[in-house]
This record gives structure tokens, C-alpha cells and sequence, in this order.
């Protein structure tokens, strides 16, 4: 047997045989010599794969003409031409003449140059020519493998998942049901693929860096997403003793369970708000079964990342209204397009801005594509009648941003009101606070804002220079670093000073052992994925506010994240002192 330790990403046990998938560019391309007289045989096959990507982009350029913009359709163009490219056609027939290797090596030999040539040019509209030869490359090179790039959502027998790195956009296409586990070599505790996982409580390891070349096709996998260990063909005794840990650990959920009908009250009478985070509209319909007082984020971008969705004004109107109505009018606070990084929208962003993190994303995306952003904020309007609708903007680092996406839900409001289309006058609009720029500037910004809540995943991501999906630098992700403690201490006291209320929805929201330090700070809302309710939950009813805030007044002392997680750790076993599992995290 062997054990690898990784990220703890989502919790739960589960034992299955593993599963690998491997991305694009992990395939391998053969390669290997050809006979003069085979020439004409290999450059066959490539017209023939060549072809074959003709026709696939073709219908996506009509597809994109007739349901998406004519800009996308545009790029298809491009492709279209790239293929149907005589001069690039002949360097290949040339190459292979003269290199003598297979037609796959040959093509990839050829594009990759390509690609590298333009990725290096000064000259930006070339930089953005080297993603589309990579994807137009890409398609012609799977024809020519045959392969049919394997769908998640054919599972037919349950899985371990194992991969290099999966994309938010496979989680969400995959067989859900026949998923018993993630894990994987990339990713951190607040990508998007961990919350992913958590939100459809899959266990997940991520961060364990080679687990792709220790595991094999079959092999007896043991997933603790608790712990973050993995066990690799264990013996008889540890599956059972495993068996028995699946047993007690569904026990203690639903012991947690019980707490849903009661409030999250400290004993000292402070009432604090806890709601769910959600990623697609259905999850909407199960987080009461936790107690969630209302929706504090829905990723409304998860409805625009699988390839070739629809995304029209009508079908977001429509999702738009299943959370609302299902939410029976408690707050629903839908997040606008928060696109780019690891949720490139595949109609829209290609992959090859040299930083995506600091790149074309979320509210600045938006405000790039007004027609976009305008769809959207109609469809957020008219289904503001369904229910008690917050529009809440991503990623906002300045006021001059915050003023713009105002002034477009203006507009969008006068389009509706045009089109005699009715929405609710009550709709409170806010803003994320996850840019340091933001958070130093929350008082101006609590000017303009109904709310706030804080992003804690990007905050610390951008405060901390630590890139939240990259293994090796996760460790550094610390939420108990000096400098993250003054920046929510900073955007809670602007938000109360202008009279409104701080909320937060990133991943530390839902971690329990950080609960106590977070009431202390003046959070008045705390948001998550719905599974961690009963547990923060069982936190807040089983301490006094006084405390909290005698806690946060020393943690905000410390001088290193060291020091506040000693303190908090020693807090906790004071007043939980038979909770492990809440100060192992
Ligand atoms: C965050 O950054 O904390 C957040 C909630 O947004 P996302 O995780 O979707 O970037
Ligand atoms: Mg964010």
C-alpha cells in the first residue's frame, strides 16, 4: 500500500477504483519514420482529418451566428480560414517530404513553431492569432489520434476521478452520480474545481502533484477528503476500518442536521446570517435541507462555461428565476459574470493572456462586452419579480469601475422599462470586496454600495501574491496572515461605518475553525457551501459574542499567521475541547 498526503479540498470519505483523465496535453504524439512511398498515404490522412475539423467548425460558426454573437462567429471565421490556410498546407506537405516522420509529429512539429513564433511577437493581435493556430491545431490533431475526446458524462460505473488538472467546466459535465472522488496533482483549496466538488459533495484531494504517475487504470483507491490523504491499494483490514469511518462520518452529518431549525445565535444573543453559495441554479432547491437563511452567492458564470450553451437572455431570465422562486423570497444574491482565470467563457476568452489572474476577468470583462453585460443585467431585472433579488458585481477595484456597471444596470433598467418589461424596485445592488485595491478603498466604495461581501478566495490570493490553484505555492494561502486579518478588519469597519452590512463569501466563510474569529471581526453574514452550515452554525450557538471579539482584538496583534493560528487552535480546544475534526482543518 502507499499514502500520499495532499489538499484537503472536500471533505468526505470514499473508497472506488480509480478512474484517470488526462488532459490535452498530456497526449502522446507518436512519432516515427515513414518510407518515401508512405508520403502520399500520411498527407491523405491529414486532408482527411483536416476535413473532417473543417465541417466541426463550420457548425460552430453557424451555431455561433444564430445564437451567439456575430464576434464569436468571427473567430470561427478565423479558423475556417487557418484551415483552408494553401501556404500553410504546403510547409506540411513539404516537411513531411523531407523529415520522412509520421503525418501527427510533422503537424504538431509545424504548429507548435508556429504558435511559438507568434506567442513571442510584440505585437498583440499576432499574440492572440497563436491561441487560435493552438486551437485550431488541437482539433485536427485529435482527428488524426482518432480521438474522440472521452465525455465525463459517460461514466457508466463508479469512479474514482483521478487527473492532472480538471477544469471547473469538466465538473460541472461530468456523471455526478458515478463520481465518488476527486483527486488531483494540481489545485488548492479555493479553486474552483475544489468548490465545485464541494458544492456536489464530492470528496476531493487536490495539490498532490504527482498522484497522476503513481496511480494506474483499476487500482484500489482510498480518498479521506477530510484528512487529505489518499491510500493506494490498501489491504483488506484498512478498507474495512475505512468502511467504518464512511459509516460514523454520515452519522455525524446528519447529528449536524439537527441544528437546521435553529438559529445562529451566539449565547450572549448576537444573531448572526448564514446563507449557501451556489454554482448552478438546482442547488437552490436542497440548501433549506441545511438551514440557509437565503442565497449569498450564485457564480452565475457556471451557466455559461460548457461548450456551446446557449446563453441567451431568456434561458439566464429563466435560471435567474428558478433560484428566486425556490429561495421563496429570502435574499438571493446573484453575482454577475464572473468570468476568466480558470472560468474561461469558451465562446468568448481564449487561453493565452500571459496572467490571466490579473487579466481580462469578471467585472472588467463585462464592461468590455456591454451587449454581454446588458443580456445579463435584463434577465437579472425581469426575474427580480420572482423573488428578493441582490445584483452583486465581481472583482471591483475602484469606484471608477463600480460608477460604470452602475450607470449599464441603469441603462439595462431603461431598456426593460422600454420593452414595458417589469422588474422590482427593491433591488439592492453590492459589490465583492476581493481586490486590495477595494478593500483600502472600502470606505469610498461603501458609498455606492448596498452591501458588501468579501471574496476571501481572491483577497488572499491577490494580497498574498499566492496563486490560489497552484500546488506549490498553496502553503502560503494562509487566511491568518497578519495582513488579511487588517484588510477584513478594514472592510467590515468601513461597511458599518456607512451603515451597511458586511457579508462574506469566500471559501473562509464556511470554515468553521475560523468562525469565532470572523463574528469577532463584526461579520454580519457568513456564506458557503451548504453542507458546512450545521457546522458553523453549531460554532456560533456554542460561544459568546464577547469572546469573539476579545479573540479577534488578539489575533489582530499577532505579528505572524504562526501566532494567530496557535491562538485560535488554543481558543478552540478551550471552548470545543472534543472537536478535532473542526481544529484539524
Ligand atoms: C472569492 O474570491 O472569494 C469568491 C467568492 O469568488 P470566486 O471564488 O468565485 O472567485
Ligand atoms: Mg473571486
Amino acid at each position: 500500500m502507499k499514502k500520499l498526503t495532499g489538499i484537503p479540498a472536500s471533505p468526505g470519505i470514499a473508497i472506488e477504483k480509480a478512474f484517470l483523465y488526462l488532459e490535452d496535453d498530456f497526449l502522446d504524439i507518436p512519432r516515427y519514420s515513414i518510407q518515401k512511398n508512405q508520403v502520399e498515404s500520411e498527407w491523405e490522412r491529414f486532408r482527411t482529418a483536416n476535413r473532417e475539423a473543417t465541417e466541426e467548425v463550420k457548425d460552430l460558426h453557424e451555431h455561433a451566428l444564430r445564437e451567439v454573437s456575430k464576434e464569436q462567429a468571427a473567430i470561427f471565421q478565423s479558423h475556417l480560414m487557418m484551415l483552408e490556410d494553401m501556404d500553410f498546407q504546403d510547409q506540411i506537405k513539404e516537411h513531411l517530404g523531407n523529415s520522412l516522420q509520421n503525418i501527427e509529429w510533422v503537424f504538431w512539429d509545424i504548429s507548435r513553431e508556429l504558435s511559438q513564433r507568434l506567442t513571442a511577437s510584440p505585437d498583440a493581435q499576432f499574440r492572440e492569432r497563436a491561441a487560435d493556430i493552438s486551437d485550431v491545431s488541437r482539433r485536427v490533431m485529435h482527428r488524426l489520434l482518432s480521438v474522440k475526446k472521452f465525455s465525463l458524462a459517460d461514466l457508466s460505473s463508479d469512479v474514482i476521478l483521478v487527473s492532472h488538472d480538471l477544469l471547473p467546466s469538466d465538473v460541472l459535465a461530468m456523471n455526478k452520480e458515478r463520481v465518488k472522488a476527486i483527486v488531483m496533482d494540481a489545485g488548492g483549496r479555493t479553486s474552483h474545481t475544489a468548490i465545485l466538488a464541494r458544492a456536489f459533495a464530492i470528496p476531493a484531494v487536490l495539490g498532490l502533484s504527482t498522484i497522476t504517475k503513481e496511480i494506474d487504470e483499476g487500482d484500489n483507491l482510498v480518498v479521506n477528503g477530510t484528512s487529505g490523504e489518499v491510500l493506494i491499494n490498501p489491504d483488506a483490514q484498512i478498507l474495512r476500518q475505512y468502511q467504518g469511518a464512511i459509516d460514523q462520518y454520515r452519522k455525524r452529518f446528519d447529528e449536524f442536521l439537527e441544528l437546521r431549525e435553529l438559529p445562529a445565535e451566539t449565547k450572549d444573543g448576537y444573531r448572526a446570517c448564514l446563507k449557501a453559495n451556489i454554482e448552478i441554479p438546482e442547488e437552490a432547491d436542497h440548501v433549506a435541507r441545511y438551514g440557509a437563511e437565503g442565497i449569498g452567492l450564485y457564480r452565475s458564470e457556471f451557466l455559461f462555461l460548457t461548450p456551446k450553451q446557449a446563453i441567451a437572455e431568456e434561458e439566464q431570465y429563466r435560471a435567474y428565476s428558478h433560484v428566486l422562486k425556490a429561495m421563496a423570497g429570502q435574499p438571493v444574491t446573484i453575482r454577475t459574470l464572473d468570468s476568466g482565470g480558470d472560468k474561461l467563457l469558451p465562446n468568448f476568452q481564449a487561453a493565452d493572456e500571459k496572467n490571466p489572474l490579473l487579466g481580462w476577468r469578471a467585472i472588467r470583462f463585462s464592461l468590455s462586452r456591454p451587449e454581454l453585460f446588458k443580456t445579463q443585467l435584463r434577465a437579472l431585472l425581469r426575474s427580480s419579480i420572482n423573488g428578493n433579488l441582490r445584483i452583486m458585481f465581481p472583482m471591483i477595484s475602484g469606484i471608477e469601475e463600480l460608477e460604470q456597471a452602475l450607470s449599464m444596470l441603469e441603462e439595462a433598467k431603461a431598456e426593460c422599462r422600454q420593452k414595458n418589461q417589469a422588474y422590482s424596485d427593491h433591488i439592492e445592488v453590492g459589490i465583492m470586496i476581493e481586490v486590495p485595491a477595494a478593500a483600502m478603498t472600502a470606505d469610498i466604495l461603501a458609498e455606492r454600495s448596498d452591501f458588501f461581501s468579501i471574496g476571501t478566495n481572491d483577497l488572499i490570493q491577490y494580497s498574498l501574491a499566492v496563486d490560489r490553484g497552484n500546488e506549490r505555492v498553496n502553503y502560503l494561502a494562509q487566511p491568518s496572515h497578519p495582513a488579511v486579518l487588517r484588510f477584513l478588519k478594514k472592510i467590515i469597519q468601513s461597511a458599518h461605518e456607512k451603515g451597511i452590512r458586511a457579508a462574506m463569501c469566500g471559501e473562509l466563510a464556511g470554515d468553521p475553525s475560523a468562525t469565532a474569529l470572523l463574528l469577532g471581526l463584526g461579520l454580519d453574514e457568513f456564506s458557503m457551501t451548504a453542507q458546512s452550515i450545521p457546522q458553523v452554525k453549531r460554532i456560533i450557538r456554542g460561544v459568546s459574542m464577547e469572546n469573539c471579539r476579545i479573540l479577534a482584538d488578539n489575533a489582530l496583534q499577532c505579528t505572524s499567521y504562526y501566532h494567530v493560528t496557535v491562538l485560535v487552535e488554543a481558543w478552540m480546544t478551550e471552548y470545543f475541547p472534543n472537536d478535532y475534526e473542526i481544529r484539524s482543518r
